[in-house]
């Protein structure tokens, strides 16, 4: 049984915007995540659902020579589908690939993959690895917030309650070969138990720029600083990934402190970004 609540559905994002302002509404685009907090009976008494899904503004796919735009209800399939982000942002496309069930992919949102933030959703390494921001809008004006800056703890982010998301946009990376390294526990439908994205920029050799992202490795995603310092400048090889993945592993630590699960994680995640670099150079290298 779901508890009790009351539901809207707007003609625009206008009215939307409208309604978010009456104390305890909620939005709901696909409904994979929302659905389930109303069965589990976690949100406040008889809230106001209101319904984006049919929202047609909300839902783009544009491009420009350096970034690319997308409308909060584009769907995981639809992602991982779309020439435009099979190229321009393969890391995504994979991300989108790999979420849950067929059914939950033709559901399931990117504005709901985000503001859910879950530590361990598919789509956010992939959004830090492309320095997104996102576009929040209320209906007292429109403001931008960096990707890296969005998420404050597991399932708290700094949007409001009376604000929507209404656009992601992510650089293009010119130039840069991609990895992917997505660990489950079993080989079906399952949430996943860490995730590394990565980019390498090659010169002659050289790393130009390296960008690592982790998520379900602490408290929020997070992009890999130190090690990506680390990495600019070095020549490609196993001996720099492995060291890399080292100390990505031990910014998990500072980010996370020691858990039960860390003797397991710690060697794991070191692994999986030695994975995502040696895929990103043999990309980056043609
Ligand atoms: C069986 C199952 C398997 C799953 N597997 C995965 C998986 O492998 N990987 C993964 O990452 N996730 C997984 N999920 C979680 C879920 O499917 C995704 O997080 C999905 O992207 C959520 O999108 P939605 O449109 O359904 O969100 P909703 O449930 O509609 O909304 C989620 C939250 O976002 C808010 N919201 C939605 N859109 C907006 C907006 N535009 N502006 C402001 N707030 C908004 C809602 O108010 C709510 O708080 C799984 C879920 C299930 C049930």
């Amino acid at each position: 049984m779901l508890q009790p609540f009351s539901y809207t559905c707007p003609k625009d994002t206008e009215e939307a915007l409208v309604l978010l302002n009456n104390a305890g509404a909620r939005p709901i685009a696909g409904g994979t995540d929302l659905v389930i907090q109303l069965r589990a009976k976690r949100l406040p008494s008889n809230p106001l659902v209101v319904d984006l899904s049919h929202l047609d503004e909300l839902h783009f796919l544009a491009e420009t020579e350096n970034q690319l735009k997308l409308g909060p209800l584009l769907t995981h399939q639809e992602l991982a589908d779309s020439p435009q982000i099979q190229q321009g942002a393969p890391l995504l496309a994979q991300a989108c690939r790999r979420v849950g069930t067929p059914q939950i992919r033709e559901r399931g949102t990117l504005g709901g993959n985000i503001v859910h933030a879950s530590p361990a959703a598919d789509t956010l390494p992939p959004l830090l690895v492309h320095d997104a921001f996102f576009t929040l809008q209320s209906a007292y004006g429109t403001r931008s917030l960096a990707a890296n800056s969005f998420f404050r703890a597991p399932y708290q982010t700094e949007i409001s309650s009376a604000e929507l998301l209404v656009q992601v946009s992510l650089q293009k990376l010119f130039g840069f070969g991609f990895g992917y390294q997505r660990l489950i526990r079993r080989q079906a439908v399952g949430i996943a138990r860490l995730i590394v994205a990565g980019a390498l920029l090659l010169e002659a050799g050289r790393i130009r720029e390296a960008r690592i992202a982790c998520g379900a490795a602490a408290p929020t995603v997070f992009r890999a600083h130190q090690a990506e310092s680390w990495l600019a400048g070095k020549k490609c090889g196993a001996e720099i990934f492995r060291k890399a993945g080292e100390l990505v592993s031990a910014e998990m630590i500072e980010r996370s402190g020691v858990r039960w699960s860390t003797p397991y994680k710690q060697p794991v995640l070191a692994t999986l970004v030695k994975r995502a670099l040696d895929q990103a150079a043999a990309i980056a290298n043609g």
